[in-house]
């Protein structure tokens, strides 16, 4: 008996939809994309429900003629290609004629136009798959209005996350495509409420100005070449995610390892373990030779020359990062001794003495193996530290040998102090500071300002995606504190509002204590050293710090002599 079938066209239909409309975010995108195509000069976007009940897309564009908005959701139907040439030649968002058929065939789609300058346009209703109505309207541009998204595919409904992680795909998803677009204006509104107002803008600067603020934007620096225009961080302004990393190629947001890879090469020796530069890399490369056909979301490229698009930017990176961190450098030769962390170390430490650089020393000698002696003077008491790299320090009060992380330590004592189980004294500051953060970072906050202001961080919302930060705890006040609040926001995404208190306080105040501008610098004097021991006394658990590594291990005389067989 014959088992092979051809699988009806319906089936055909919701398969390929798979690959192309993962979520409700996959459907803002293709839709803006082709609004992009389409020669929009603004797109207007409105979610209800975190897409799953509408997701309405109207732009200015050119619109179509009601032959072509019979024949656009069927697949494969596309005005961009024609022939074979065409794909190795591609200057739009869209070629592969799939998002509008996978889109109809997994909701209840409307489609509403008018070509050119006609007010007079029609309107198209499509329910998984096939048309049902169609009626002469007036309008301009297009509407294409998505309903109950995967409402006949209920395992891919079932794969959705909550509203509010949808939610935040899409505003990415926005993002993205409006950093990529500068040109055009892009309105979003969620459950009615605006959510962005991005005007057109001059080009990538003006456009992350919009996003994201001046203050962002003073960390950065910008890098042109002949087919590149880079912005970029600048030495020891690093976070402690990977949230502010994009490369757009040809207008178009993808992701490549190797582009990645040479950008985090190129700040090689400049940045600090675990931390992440920002960039926003934009390259413009001849369409034939680049391959956009790699993937159905398109967000995968095949280069001809994958080696000579890798040099090319590591080398413009690598220049004008270098040379940033040598302005950066000559600026900290003055103000204080050099350090071996540029950016990290250039900060005051919490724990700070008078004394930066290295802590003045009796007798000072360095060891092969990188140990450093630094007998203590009489006067800090009994204690006497050896550095063994620059988080460790052992010392011993006669009684054995003590070896102590001092980053762990610091953790773990902020992280107490931050939680409310120790005193924390709070400053108001002269100057609220404006942080201006992106969208979705901004909505993460505002939902947790009671929980920060109970922790002495207050935050007033400012509107269009700003805080004013009135008063932190003392402990942040030389502290990176636009960059801590973003991290905190990417910290927070997981935490819905009506967490429990405590655990909201707790992903705060572990997300801060571990952040590398409040763990202070790498080394510390020894009265600093004495500080913190006398604070990790206080704490209600000195041996771990807030993830649970040890602070301080131990041998006592008993075990070392039981370890050199003296017993
Ligand atoms: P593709 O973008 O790959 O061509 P789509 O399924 O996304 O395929 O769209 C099919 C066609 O419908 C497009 O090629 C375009 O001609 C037309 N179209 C879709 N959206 C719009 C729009 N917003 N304005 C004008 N034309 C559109
Ligand atoms: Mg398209």
């Amino acid at each position: 008996m014959q088992k092979i079938q051809i699988l009806p066209p319906d089936l055909r239909n919701r398969i390929a939809a798979g690959e192309v409309i993962e979520r409700p975010a996959s459907v803002v995108k293709e839709l803006a994309e082709n609004s992009i195509d389409a020669g929009a000069k603004s797109v207007s976007i409105d979610i209800l429900n975190g897409g799953g009940k509408l997701i309405r897309v109207s732009d200015d564009g050119s619109g179509m003629t009601r032959e072509d908005l019979l024949l656009c959701f069927q697949p494969h139907a596309t005005s961009k290609v024609r022939c074979m040439e065409d794909l190795f030649n591609i200057t739009t968002m869209g070629f592969r004629g799939e998002a509008l058929s996978s889109i109809a065939s997994v909701s209840r789609l409307s489609i509403t136009s008018a070509a050119g300058d006609a007010d007079l346009g029609y309107s198209i209703y499509i329910e998984g798959g096939g048309l049902r109505k169609e009626k002469e309207t007036a309008h301009r541009g297009t509407t294409v209005e998505v309903r109950d998204l995967f409402f006949n595919t209920p395992a891919r409904k079932n794969f959705l996350k909550s509203r509010r992680t949808e939610t935040h795909h899409i505003i990415e998803t926005v993002t993205e495509t409006a950093m990529s677009h500068p040109g055009t204006g892009f309105y979003l509104t969620m459950d009615r409420a605006e959510t962005m107002n991005i005007p057109p803008s001059s080009g990538l600067r003006e456009r992350l100005l919009q996003i994201y603020g001046e203050e962002f934007l003073r960390g950065l620096i910008e890098i042109e070449g002949d087919f590149l225009r880079t912005i970029v961080s600048k030495e020891g302004n690093f976070r402690s995610t990977r949230s502010h990393q994009y490369i757009l190629i040809n207008g178009r947001p993808i992701r490549d390892a190797s582009l990645r890879h040479a950008i985090y090469r190129a700040y090689d020796s400049i940045l600090p373990k675990d931390r992440h530069p920002i960039f926003f890399l934009t390259l413009s490369i001849d369409p034939p030779s680049i391959d956009f056909n790699v993937h159905p979301s398109k967000r995968e490229v095949r280069f001809s020359d994958k080696e000579g698009v890798y040099r090319m930017v590591y080398d413009a990176v690598r220049k004008s990062v270098t040379r940033s961190a040598l302005e950066v450098s000559g600026y900290k030769s003055t103000e204080e001794a050099a350090t071996d962390v540029p950016g990290v170390a250039a900060r005051k430490a919490p724990y700070g003495s008078q004394n930066y650089g290295r802590p003045l020393t009796l007798h000072h000698e360095e060891t092969g193996d990188g140990l450093i002696f630094e007998p203590v003077s009489g006067h800090h008491g009994d204690i006497r530290h050896i550095y063994l790299g620059d988080v460790f320090v052992a010392y011993s009060n006669g009684n054995g040998i003590t070896l102590l992380d001092h980053h762990a330590a610091h953790e773990r004592i902020l992280y107490e102090r931050l939680k409310g189980g120790m005193k924390l004294n709070v400053t108001r500051l002269l100057f609220p500071q404006q942080i201006t953060l992106p969208p979705r970072h901004y909505r993460i906050i505002l939902n947790q300002l009671n929980s920060l202001g109970a922790m002495g961080i207050e935050i007033e919302d400012f509107g269009e995606g700003t805080l004013l930060l009135r008063a932190v705890p003392d402990i942040l006040s030389d502290a990176d504190l636009s960059s801590i609040i973003s991290d905190l926001a990417e910290s927070l995404f997981d935490i819905r509002a009506s967490s429990p208190v405590d655990e909201i306080r707790d992903v705060i105040a572990k997300r801060i204590a571990c952040h590398s501008s409040v763990r202070g610098r790498t080394e510390l004097a020894p009265d600093e050293i004495k500080a913190l021991l006398k604070d990790l006394r206080e704490v209600q658990d000195p041996e771990h710090c807030p993830h649970g590594r040890p602070t301080r291990i131990h041998l006592g005389i008993e075990e070392l002599k039981r370890m050199f067989k003296r017993t």
